[in-house]
């Protein structure tokens, strides 16, 4: 397993902030993963990351143990008839472009996240919430590692909800899935991806740094005030005028610009008693 000291985050995330990892690890097995956590000691702090595409990680910390699954268990195993075990470093396009080959697929609105398959389980990635349509749907169990010991978990177990599960904000490592795919014509799965990435293309601010929505639930009229208001930061980070439930970076934003617009967004919902969530993951 590669080991990198005093590693950027900001280099790992989409949003282009982040803190140091004073021991960046880079297991590419379970086995070596359990290897990693049993000499780190379960009582020792780490933090896990994935496609880094929805964190907003502290600029001024510096963090001991980040664990890296980039090529935790690269695999993608046909089982025969759309099931499929899949590791949890693959990315979320070579997945779909395999599934689509073999004549399964599904999910072929998540084509347009920078995301690796563990990271879209944990968060349990999909599209919003009127659509009712999310990873969950195909998954029929997760392999994690847990306290150095590899565990199988029941999709009734995962807590499968609106853009989260257990393992969000847990210290379970999410190492595979088992998933069921449903039969899918290959040129209508082509066609399905080409109408999401144009849809993409027009409504979100993808030519700027973001780790797509802030919030999995929010008012929209104060999300157009808080756009606004933050928009004339040309060289931070503001709300985008696209999207505005999105945090843009133009470049010199920082950790600390965001967890004060965050902040401003969840304050201003309390006091006109709206519903709000955080969906972004933060590295306070
Ligand atoms: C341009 C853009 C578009 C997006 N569009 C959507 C969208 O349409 N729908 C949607 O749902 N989301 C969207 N997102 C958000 C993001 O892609 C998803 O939340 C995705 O699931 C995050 O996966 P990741 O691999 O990047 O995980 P990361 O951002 O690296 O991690 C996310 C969280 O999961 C934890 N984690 C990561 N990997 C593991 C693992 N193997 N085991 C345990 N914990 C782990 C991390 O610690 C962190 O808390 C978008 C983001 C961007 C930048």
């Amino acid at each position: 397993m590669e080991i990198r000291n005093n590693v950027d985050l900001g280099k790992y995330t989409t949003f282009h902030i982040g803190g140091n990892a004073r021991n960046f690890y880079m297991p590419e097995s379970t086995q070596e993963l359990i290897s990693c956590l049993r000499t780190l000691g379960n009582e020792k702090d780490f933090y896990i990351l994935s496609g880094g595409s929805n964190l907003l990680i502290n600029d001024k910390k510096i963090y001991d143990n980040v664990i890296y699954c980039k090529r935790l268990n690269d695999y993608i195993i046909d089982l025969g008839e759309g099931k499929y075990h899949v590791g949890a470093a693959v990315r979320i396009q070579k997945l779909i472009n395999k599934l689509n080959r073999d004549g399964y697929g599904g999910i072929e609105y998540l084509y347009s996240l920078p995301a690796l398959v563990g990271g879209i389980v944990v968060m349990n990635a999909g599209r919003g919430e009127g659509y009712a349509k999310s990873i969950s749907d195909f998954i029929e169990r997760v392999y994690i590692v847990r306290g150095g010991e590899e565990l199988t978990v029941e999709k009734g177990d995962c807590g499968f909800g609106f853009r989260t599960s257990v393992f969000k904000g847990s210290k379970d490592i999410v190492v595979a899935v088992d998933l069921r795919m449903e039969v899918t014509d290959s040129k209508n799965a082509e066609l399905d991806i080409r109408r999401r990435m144009a849809e993409v293309k027009l409504y979100q601010e993808r030519n700027k740094a973001n780790f797509g929505s802030v919030f999995s639930c929010c008012n929209p009229r104060i999300m157009n005030i808080m756009q606004k208001l933050s928009y004339g930061r040309k060289s931070g980070v503001h709300y985008s005028s696209k999207t505005p439930n999105w945090l843009v970076n133009e470049g010199k934003g920082t950790y600390k610009q965001a967890k004060h617009l965050i902040d401003d967004v969840a304050a201003l919902h309390k006091i006109f008693k709206k519903e709000c969530k955080v969906e972004v993951q933060i590295w306070d």
